[in-house]
């Protein structure tokens, strides 16, 4: 499997899941723009250690997903696989969760995404060639407890993905989703761990997995061997979900 010539927009690459894509983007050949909110200091670890270029842009932001795209283009020449990785939590019971809590999550995960795959359309269309990844969850599929803005986000991703899916398939782009379950990162990091004992009991596998776990996956469905698969979701969660 090679991605030699390709060029790729990952979103929220510079830890975590998405620092793995963007380490095995590399690794097979493509170039790799990524983007980061505001941790400059871990976006260029992860630009010195891969070769990627890091860009600062808001997710949530139209601007800023145009931006990130034109890089891509400007330094590179084209645009060919895109991953929208970002993703953040603003956890609450949904009786207490404040609007903002819910607006930020939806704008951040949801709409963010949809700007950046509004951003490549164009190109991947004329190109007639185009790989999107977007990274759902376990709980867009299931729902959690206190994640109601998560869930409905990460829920929102599958809707997305499946549309666009339709839309730009003739064209031989791709468009699916990725639901990791529990993966050790930052994210995870931050639940307590109470929460971390009973969310380890709905695992077969009983272990958290890793974030090259997501990463293999997804630097798959980019790939040139991926390309009869479409508006799919694919679990990676060690049976979470079964
Ligand atoms: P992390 O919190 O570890 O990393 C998040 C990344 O996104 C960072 O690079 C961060 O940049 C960037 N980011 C955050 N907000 C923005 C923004 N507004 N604009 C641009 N970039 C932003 O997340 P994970 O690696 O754990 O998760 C990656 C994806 O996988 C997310 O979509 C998440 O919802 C999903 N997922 C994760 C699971 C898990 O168990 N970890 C389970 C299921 C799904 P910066 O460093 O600058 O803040």
């Amino acid at each position: 499997m090679t991605l030699a010539g390709k060029t790729a927009v990952v979103t929220g690459g510079s830890r975590g899941i998405g620092r793995a894509v963007v380490a095995e983007l590399r690794a097979l050949g493509a170039n790799v723009v990524f983007s980061y909110a505001g941790n400059a200091d871990a976006a260029e670890e992860t630009a010195d250690a891969t070769g990627a270029v890091a860009v600062k842009a808001d997710a949530a932001d139209p601007a800023g997903a145009q931006a990130l795209v034109d890089a891509a283009v400007d330094a590179f020449g084209s645009v060919d696989i895109l991953v929208n990785n970002t993703g953040i939590t603003r956890d609450g019971l949904l009786m207490t969760m404040k609007e903002d809590a819910f607006d930020a999550v939806i704008a951040t995960n949801l709409k963010g995404a949809f700007l950046t795959m509004k951003a490549v359309c164009r190109p991947m269309m004329k190109a007639r060639w185009g790989r999107i990844v977007n990274l759902s969850s376990v709980v867009g599929l299931r729902g959690n407890a206190g994640q109601a803005n998560y869930s409905a986000s990460k829920a929102g991703i599958i809707g997305l993905t499946k549309s666009a899916a339709k839309e730009l398939a003739t064209r031989d782009v791709t468009v699916n989703a990725v639901a990791p379950g529990f993966i050790d990162t930052d994210m995870t990091a931050a639940l307590p761990e109470k929460a971390r004992e009973e969310l380890l009991k709905s695992i077969p596998m009983a272990r958290l997995g890793q974030p090259e776990d997501v990463a293999h996956l997804v630097a798959f469905l980019c790939s040139e061997e991926a390309g009869y698969i479409t508006g799919q979701v694919v679990c990676v969660d060690g049976g979470m979900a079964v």
